[in-house]
């Protein structure tokens, strides 16, 4: 064995038990036991050695009845760090994570201007502030956001209004890793992995804002083809041809589904702020207004036989709604599921994928981004890079 492999193998049941601290709520060291089916001497060990490289504290668990007492595991006090990063178009938002992916000290941060330089800025001096107050311990930073990602690079965005911008900048001249992804997607990571469609191997995520995001989600993972820019879902051409979107294509189902679609419906110009618009069309044809409804129904249809076509591509276990799609399904449910059973092959209308509402809400593409950031500081290599710079 070379001397690279022997260091970081003796950190690999380590990395399964911090994996496990992320998916099971305040986890005692008797659940460790039961479930990765350790013997109790080696569970001993590696909480041990966990321990005394900061990275896991243990405290008494409140007794139970008859079983054995046990400990309760928690992140380390001094344990590594995560910054998650959210960009949307009118502000950013952050949170710090510790290694049970549980979110804290969130800041939001209205863009004053929505250019990159400005974004940027904001960015990288919350890092450098971040870094400065919690010495050693912000190990990377996780960024989602609305935009198309490739190859670590945001590439396109028309709802920031930006081309290709390199976000790098925010990490550089550190040591931390950095970490990019789509905002939609990152929510269907999130879902898959601790929220609605948790326990799912194969999910499939729909997140309507401005156009429609997400994509499938499998073992956790987002499958985002050759270069990381797969899962445009909302460029598939599900749309009127005639209609051109900006993402350069046209006829895309992203202008079907959002406030753009119910404008055009209702044969008003094009809303400059296309979510608040959504919402107040759906808030009059809660109040009975026969356009707003008709509207609304006409987008609901186009939501539900895309979703039908992409049950029959990609064949989920279950699907999540995310943003504006949990509110358009509950403004017409029937519709939607007459909509979604008819566009099926009919193998599956037997048994359909569950459509279920997201579970994190707005705060999805946050726990996504930390989750995958978390991935990144729990393999066995990062573990032993903390180890080592720890006790350097
Ligand atoms: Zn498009």
């Amino acid at each position: 064995m070379s001397a690279g492999i022997a260091r970081t193998v003796r950190w690999r049941a380590a990395a399964e038990v911090l994996g496990y601290l992320r998916h099971h709520p305040r986890p005692t060291r008797a659940d460790l036991v039961r479930d990765l089916h350790l013997s109790s001497s080696s569970a001993t060990e590696i909480t041990g050695r966990l321990r005394r490289a900061r990275l896991l504290s243990e405290e008494p668990a409140p007794t139970s009845g008859r079983g054995r007492p046990t400990t309760l595991l928690r992140p380390h006090p001094d344990g590594p760090l995560l910054l998650a990063i959210e960009v949307r178009h009118e502000q950013s938002r952050w949170a710090l994570a510790g290694l049970d992916g549980q979110l804290h000290d969130m800041h939001t941060h209205q863009h004053s201007s929505p250019d990159p330089e400005h974004v940027l800025a904001t960015l990288t001096d919350t890092v450098r502030q971040l870094r400065h107050r919690h010495s050693g311990r912000l190990r990377a930073a996780s960024l989602a956001a609305a935009a198309t990602v490739r190859n670590g690079q945001l590439v396109q965005s028309a709802t920031l209004g930006w081309g290709p911008v390199d976000m790098s900048p925010i990490t550089a001249g550190t040591d931390l890793s950095f970490i990019v992804g789509n905002d939609a997607t990152l929510a269907g990571v999130a879902e898959a992995r601790t929220g609605a469609t948790a326990n799912t191997r194969t999910a499939l995520h729909l997140l309507v804002d401005v156009g429609i995001g997400g994509g499938l989600i499998a073992d956790g993972r987002p499958w985002t083809g050759a270069t990381g820019a797969g899962g445009e879902i909302g460029h598939l051409p599900l749309g009127d041809f005639t209609l051109h979107c900006p993402c350069g294509a046209t006829g895309c189902w992203d202008l079907e589904v959002d406030g753009r679609a119910l404008a055009r419906h209702l044969r008003q110009d094009s809303p400059t702020d296309i979510r608040g618009y959504a919402y107040r069309v759906l808030a009059h044809a809660a109040s009975g207004d026969t356009d707003a409804v008709a509207a609304v129904h006409r987008v609901v249809t186009a939501l539900a036989r895309g979703t039908a076509g992409l049950v029959n591509t990609h064949d989920p276990t279950a699907v999540s709604l995310g943003g504006l799609a949990v509110p358009l399904r509950s403004a017409a449910p029937h519709l939607f599921e007459t909509v979604y059973r008819n566009g099926l092959m009919t193998f599956h209308r037997q048994q359909p994928p569950p459509v279920l509402d997201a579970a994190h809400g707005d705060l999805g593409a946050l726990h996504g981004a930390a989750a995958i950031g978390l991935d990144h500081l729990t393999t066995e290599t990062a573990l032993a890079d903390w180890h080592d710079s720890r006790t350097a």
